[in-house]
């Protein structure tokens, strides 16, 4: 038996054999973590907000109820991966009979995995390509999220072995010589009306993309995982304070086309020849673009700390590598800030 939960997208699951309390206590203590929280309902027990949806466990008889809710299929898929995920670290007997009421059909494609077409291939100044992709489902990609993940298969000579659904909802990706690279990238622009979009690819020299995008020709098929979880297009705050390497440029591009026209602040952007690297970015007129060139000027940390002190009321976005962004986290925290209050992000890892 089932329950109504204030939202459209459910799916449900019986689990036998798990303490109630036991789970209390380890979702309290993941709770922890940022985007989880964990609340107690008289009408739906225990409620887990995630980062995709909610969860809900609620006892009946000798069972517990698990309810997964959001607001959109591709969010709703995911936060069942997720659920799967947490109760195999849990209790890995339970999760073998994790049993969703909808669940996909096993052996399917994962439904957050679509094959794109590729229409266009274009450079875009002297260290980017501009792809255009018809995208199948563009529902996938809004202003909430810009993100999503390219899942390039292996250079085996062979054909790839997909991804599917197996019998727990869950998607399962091959794994050794035949797993997927699958980094994630901006859509630059998006044309709903066409199920068209835009991205941009920095090239770099050692980047499994990079050598593929340059074999890459209109009509090949490009398989894009949807929908990313690492940030929207649109900000709350009109004045902001932005920061980006090579690989953050295509966000930036895409939030400065959102922010309203009266929007204050700077954005400063590093490149490997500052602005001759020819990445076309405009801003509203009251936000002015400095750029920098790396190894040369200052660290775009230090840029950042140093406009952050002078204008501590503007909102702080920050995207690069993964030691320049644990960088501004500190700097941040020992602000007695709240990173949470901030866009920090590793865009990148140079050890990775
Ligand atoms: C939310 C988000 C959005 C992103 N959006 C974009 C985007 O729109 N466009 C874009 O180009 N990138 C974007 N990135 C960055 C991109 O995902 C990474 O650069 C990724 O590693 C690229 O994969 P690859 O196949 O080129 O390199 P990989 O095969 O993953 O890495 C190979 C080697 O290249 C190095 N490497 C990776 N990135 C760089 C770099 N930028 N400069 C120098 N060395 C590097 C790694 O350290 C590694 O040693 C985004 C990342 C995130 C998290």
């Amino acid at each position: 038996m089932t329950y109504q939960v204030p939202h459209e997208l459910t799916d449900h699951a019986t689990i036998c054999g798990v303490n109630m309390s036991f789970l209390r206590e380890s979702f309290e203590e993941r709770a922890k973590k940022p985007h989880h929280k964990v609340t107690h309902t008289p009408e739906h027990g225990l409620s887990v907000r995630m980062k995709s949806g909610y969860m809900y466990l609620k006892e009946q008889k000798d069972a517990i109820v698990l309810t997964a809710a959001s607001d959109r299929p591709d969010k709703l898929f995911k936060l069942k991966g997720t659920i799967g995920k947490i109760l195999k670290e849990l209790q890995p007997d339970t999760f073998q009979e994790l049993q969703w009421a909808n669940a996909s059909d096993v052996g399917a494609l994962p439904p957050n995995l679509q094959l794109t077409r590729v229409l266009s291939v274009e450079p875009l100044g002297t260290a980017f390509v501009r792809v255009r992709l018809q995208v199948p489902n563009l529902s996938f990609i809004d202003e909430t999220s810009i993100h999503f993940g390219i899942a390039l298969p292996p250079e085996t000579g062979n054909a790839p072995e997909w991804p599917y659904v197996n019998e727990n909802g869950n998607a399962v990706w091959p794994k050794g010589d035949k797993a997927f690279h699958r980094p994630v990238y901006t859509s630059r622009t998006l044309y709903p009306e066409a199920g068209e979009m835009d991205f941009d690819v920095f090239l770099h020299e050692s980047g499994r993309i990079s050598k593929w995008i340059k074999q890459l020709q209109p009509g090949d098929r490009m398989a894009m995982i949807g929908r990313g979880s690492n940030g929207g297009g649109l900000l709350d705050n009109d004045k902001v304070l932005m920061f980006g390497d090579e690989t953050a440029f295509p966000a930036i591009a895409h939030i400065l086309d959102k922010l309203p026209a009266g929007a204050e602040g700077t954005v400063t952007l590093e490149a490997e020849n500052g602005a001759d690297c020819g990445y076309p970015i405009v801003a509203p007129e009251g936000i002015s673009i400095n750029w920098i060139t790396r190894g040369k000027d200052k660290h775009l940390s230090e840029f950042a700390k140093e406009q952050c002190s002078a204008a501590p009321d503007h909102f702080l976005w920050f995207a690069a590598e993964r030691q320049d962004a644990m960088r501004m986290r500190e700097f941040f925290r020992a602000q007695g800030k709240d990173p949470q209050d901030a866009y920090v992000r590793a865009y990148w890892n140079r050890n990775g």
